[in-house]
């Protein structure tokens, strides 16, 4: 019997989920998985192949070409996505991915093919999942279950501080409107939409560091776990 568990972390987009996911896994030795990363490796195979999500049967014969799998980088170690084998995790962070993931998200033979695949990489815990249903959908046994939030204007400005980087095009207004479109449908589609979780504890990080939020989780953990040292 394995004594890790798994911690979720659900909210609204660009709130710094990642962030925390990927430095809690690392403090705890847990596997990080970004199941966001799932839905855009998946939208853009849709974009790639003309598919346009109003077709039931071409979307369920898309998912049978689909694989995705999550392969940790020797260099870095964190976990990058691969779609039908190909490393696409860069390529999906693009705005055009942005735009059309939360639609693509929302279709429900999409939905049931990436929960079944996390359900799969979870069934082993020590993993920390991040995404909109992970503690809601995907794991509502899970031990811990954390739910975040910031302020609308603190997550655009830290959108766009990380999109600008790689794209110095991007205006603050798409950014914008992109995040307000993502958080309205994530939260309004009829499939798992995003929800806290009755048993999540809310984390708001408007005003928090990032040491501050792990270490909120970490206190957590040890509440959880009572006697094991982190
Ligand atoms: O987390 P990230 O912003 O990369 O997720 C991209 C999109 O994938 C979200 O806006 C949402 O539409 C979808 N998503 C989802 N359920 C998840 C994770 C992500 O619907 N568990």
């Amino acid at each position: 019997m394995t004594d890790k568990i798994i911690i979720t972390i659900d909210g609204w987009s660009s709130c710094g989920k990642s962030t925390l996911a990927k430095q809690l896994a690392k403090k705890l030795e847990y596997l990080y998985i970004d199941s966001g990363a799932m839905y855009r490796a998946i939208t853009l195979y849709f974009l790639r192949n003309n598919i346009d999500g109003a077709d039931e049967k071409e979307i369920k014969q898309a998912l049978k070409n689909i694989t995705v799998q999550f392969i940790v980088n020797p260099y870095n170690q964190q976990s990058e996505i691969y779609l039908n084998g190909e490393n696409v995790e860069y390529i999906i962070r693009d705005i055009i991915i942005a735009e059309k993931v939360s639609e693509v998200a929302a279709l429900k033979d999409v939905r049931k093919f990436a929960v079944a695949v996390q359900q799969k990489i979870g069934k082993n815990k020590g993993i920390v999942m991040d995404g909109r249903d992970i503690g809601t959908t995907v794991f509502p046994d899970a031990e811990i279950k954390i739910f975040m939030t910031a302020d609308e204007a603190v997550r655009v400005e830290r959108r766009f501080k990380e999109m600008f980087q790689k794209n110095p095009n991007i205006t603050l207004e798409e950014i914008k409107s992109n995040i307000a479109l993502r958080d309205y449908i994530d939260s309004h589609r009829e499939v798992s939409p995003l929800r806290k979780a009755a048993d999540a504890i809310e984390l708001d990080n408007t005003n928090l560091t990032e040491k501050e939020q792990l270490d909120f989780a970490l206190k957590l953990f040890k509440k959880n776990r009572k006697s094991v040292e982190v």
